[in-house]
């Protein structure tokens, strides 16, 4: 897939301590039309199917507020319905205002511009996260992992998807001499710009590094290869992938691997009123619906067309 490819490296707090870091170049969909032509035109059903079918069986618990990170056009959003609110997170305006004319305007839904390194929240502020095909796109996963885990509530619920470098079709390629790059090996692996698959025992370490315990892990697409979709029907291939998904040892070694994990450890307790948080100072900032002006550093953040927007350096 093509995306536009933006970002400089930036300041950022993403940690417990709020401590400024630099931040790796971001992936972006901006004015992408990623969701007509990924999923709704191409022959997507099969996956779309399948990652509902591992969402319901991990992440089908309800909350007080869940935080969709990349949550592009809303295609999962709906699923989520035991949650009282949900903010939608992306990178992509555009792509939020897709999800805006799917889901509405209503108090339920807050569609947030941002960058991923440097969320706009104040710390320990959601009891739940989900991160679907998304960390794919990340270049630095401890970063992304330790951000989100500082916006996280203690206990709170971590459902990550990611892509698996391990899967069957380049352990095979590998051993026929097609492949480059070993698919054993712990390093991530970057097959086009800003798109990484990784490694699964260097993600469980990330996420125990960060800040979470894994609970439970589903492998899905089992049957991502077009010879599967041409020659077998749907319906079987999602009864077979639901079987399969949670079977060890295969369920190690599928392009896609669903993880719920839990936030350990203590957060901080935001404030009443206390939401979002300045990306460039970390002061507290209140949801209001509207442009407001950091009182500690000045930053203007605007609000338009139902979006807050919360990039430090935002596409025309
Ligand atoms: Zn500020």
């Amino acid at each position: 897939m093509t995306s536009g490819v933006t970002g400089k490296p930036a300041r950022m707090f993403n940690n417990m301590e709020n401590k400024p870091v630099n931040t790796p170049p971001v992936c972006s969909y901006e004015g992408s039309d990623y969701q007509a032509r990924f999923w709704d035109d191409a022959n997507r059903r099969y996956e779309d199917t399948v990652e509902t079918v591992a969402l319901e069986k991990l992440f089908n618990q309800g909350g007080r507020l869940l935080l969709e990170l990349g949550a592009g056009a809303g295609r999962l959003t709906e699923r989520y319905k035991n949650w009282e609110r949900i903010v939608l997170l992306d990178y992509s305006r555009t792509q939020l205002l897709q999800a805006r004319e799917r889901l509405g305007d209503s108090d339920k839904y807050i569609y947030v511009a941002a960058d991923i390194y440097k969320l706009p929240f104040v710390s320990g502020l959601f009891d739940g996260a989900t991160m679907i095909r998304t960390l794919h796109h990340m270049a630095d996963s401890t970063q992304t992992l330790h951000s989100v885990r500082r916006v996280m509530a203690e206990d709170g619920q971590f459902l990550l998807e990611y892509a698996n470098k391990r899967n069957l079709k380049a352990i095979l390629r590998w051993r026929l001499h097609r492949q480059n790059w070993n698919p054993f090996s712990p390093e991530q692996v970057e097959f086009v710009r800003l798109n990484y698959n990784f490694h699964p025992d260097t993600i469980a370490k990330t996420l125990k590094i960060t800040g979470f315990e894994t609970l439970k892990q589903l492998g899905v697409s089992f049957f991502r290869a077009n010879w599967f979709k041409n020659n077998i029907s749907h319906e079987r291939l999602v009864r077979w992938d639901a079987k399969l998904q949670n079977l060890a040892p295969l369920k190690g070694y599928t392009p896609s691997i669903f993880t719920l994990n839990r936030a350990m450890g203590s957060s901080p307790i935001p404030e009443p009123g206390q939401f979002f948080s300045c990306p460039v100072c970390a002061h507290a900032l209140p949801e209001t619906k509207s442009s407001q002006v950091c009182s500690q550093c000045g930053h203007e953040w605007q609000y338009s067309e139902g979006i807050y927007e919360f990039r430090i350096e935002p596409e025309v």
